[in-house]
């Protein structure tokens, strides 16, 4: 392994001093290879990554298989399949003014990218960029989450492994961490965090005009409608809402309800949640820990804000010596509640009857644009929800998939970010997409001046030939 520099205007100088050069030599055979190295490098320790996690957040095995290791293979697999293709030059047709010539939008490595991740998927919100800033032909570092260490050490083994510094390396560290590399003139910064840092990222940008992807977060509702399978919609609300004990960030934050299923719409999630995790959830091994205390103090915070104010526990405890919050269900909330506020992220779920969908929709327009939309019922349903708001991404009738899917991309629009990531997306994220046009025999230079009459008529020709 290869000793790993901590200082970051010394790792971006390096890399960035090989910009030029790897333009050429980082082509689409060394481009597989360095996704082929990083996949050995995560394969060879898979362990260690479920015992990081594990110990970050007991986060169970299965959970760590499923949604931190296989998308992470899923994205390499996905990028060493279509690479070729991505990279491919793709030829454009002239039209008829730009006849004689022949133009291509061929992919350019941005050169240097800075990627800063979050705690909620520390290892699958580190790599996964990666695998795209490589694809494309970028040096990268990774800037883990301080609230994972055991987990930010993996990433640093697998990345001393697998590459130099001078194309992939870790600097692990909190804010003060990031800012540090935030003021390296980076081409392009990956962020995913909160909308509140996704601010900070933007404004360093700005400083050098660096392009940026930010994956940030928000309040995602769910809508469903009276004509909803109330046991289908609670199994994916249930699922998507309790993972990772709430802390994702395209989980079901809240649920409009139809009034007419509003109680047995409960009374399902309730079964849901005791065949999930048991009657004691916060004794089973399949619900994670809360990241830290802090974050356990505020989300039963929200909840004695929301009781304080009205709101009943359908279902729900919680046990700061284990830092577990047993999955919540609040009912009667109220929008001056802070739990209506700010995005939950925790295992806590408010339940909100409503009688007119209109009013639903006008509520979530009302709200900042969030990272994901679902919607239960039928297709009138799912069409007027989709139609009348902005969100993301959106699903019917399940949770969460839009963000795995291999082929959708993935990001959020105005509050909850800018910029997509996966697959040819995330390919698309690191690169230029530059447009080459060649002359071969263009006759515009016949309107060229001096404007003589034979341009003049030549003029009025092409106005009327282009305009109508
Ligand atoms: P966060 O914004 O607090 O931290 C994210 C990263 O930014 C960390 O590496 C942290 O060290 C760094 N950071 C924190 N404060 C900073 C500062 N002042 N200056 C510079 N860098 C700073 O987010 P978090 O708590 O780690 O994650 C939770 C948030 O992330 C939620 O809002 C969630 O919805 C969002 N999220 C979004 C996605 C997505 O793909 N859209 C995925 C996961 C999480």
């Amino acid at each position: 392994m290869t000793e790993q520099p901590t200082d970051p205007a010394e790792i971006f100088d390096a890399q960035a001093a090989l910009v030029p050069d790897r333009r050429v030599s980082f082509d689409f055979s060394a481009r597989r290879d360095a996704l082929l190295r990083l996949k050995q490098a995560i394969i060879a320790r898979e362990g260690a990554i479920i015992e990081a996690i594990g110990a970050d957040f007991g986060k169970h095995p299965v959970e760590v298989r499923l949604t931190e290791i296989v998308p992470i293979y899923q994205e390499i697999g996905d990028a060493l399949r279509h690479l070729r293709r991505w990279m491919r030059p793709k030829r454009v047709m002239p039209g008829l003014t730009m006849f004689g010539t022949s133009g291509r939008i061929q992919p350019t490595p941005k050169g240097t990218s800075l990627i800063i991740a979050p705690w909620n998927f520390p290892f699958m919100l580190a790599l996964g960029p990666l695998v795209s800033a490589l694809a494309a032909g970028c040096s990268a570092v990774i800037k883990p989450s301080e609230m994972t260490p055991a987990t930010s050490a993996v990433i640093a083994d697998v990345i001393a492994e697998a590459f130099e510094p001078d194309l992939v390396a870790v600097v692990q560290g909190g804010p003060d961490v990031a800012n540090a590399l935030l003021e390296q003139p980076f081409d392009h910064i990956f962020f995913t965090g909160s909308p509140a840092v996704g601010k900070i990222v933007m404004a360093a940008a700005a400083k050098t005009l660096a392009s940026v992807t930010l994956e940030l977060g928000g309040k995602s509702p769910v809508v469903v409608g009276p004509e909803a399978n109330v046991h289908k919609a609670a199994k994916w609300i249930a699922w998507g809402r309790f993972i990772n004990a709430g802390q994702t960030c395209v989980a079901p934050d809240h649920v409009y309800v139809h009034e007419s299923i509003h109680d047995a719409l409960a009374d399902a999630l309730r079964a849901r949640i005791t065949k999930m995790y048991g009657t004691d959830p916060t004794q089973s091994p399949a619900l994670a820990k809360i990241i830290n205390p802090r974050h356990w103090a505020r989300l039963t915070g929200l909840i004695a804000d929301a009781e304080g104010k009205g709101a009943t526990r359908a279902i729900g405890t919680s046990d700061e010596a284990s830092r577990k919050i047993s999955p919540t269900i609040l009912l009667d909330t109220q929008p001056d509640m802070e739990i209506s506020r700010e995005e939950i992220f925790g295992p806590v779920l408010p339940l909100i009857k409503y009688s007119d969908l209109s009013d639903v929709i006008g509520q979530i327009n009302d709200a900042p644009h969030p990272l994901a939309l679902y919607v239960f019922g039928d297709a009138e349903t799912a069409d007027r929800v989709t139609n009348g708001t902005t969100s993301g991404s959106v699903g019917v009738n399940l949770t969460i998939l839009p963000v795995i899917h291999p082929n959708l991309p993935f990001g959020g629009v105005g509050n909850s970010g800018m910029g997509a990531a996966h697959g040819k997306a995330g390919f698309d994220a690191f690169s230029h997409l530059r447009p080459v046009l060649q002359n071969r025999f263009i006759a515009l230079p016949m309107i060229f001046p001096p404007y003589t009459s034979r341009v003049e008529k030549l003029s009025k020709f092409l106005l009327r030939f282009v305009g109508r």
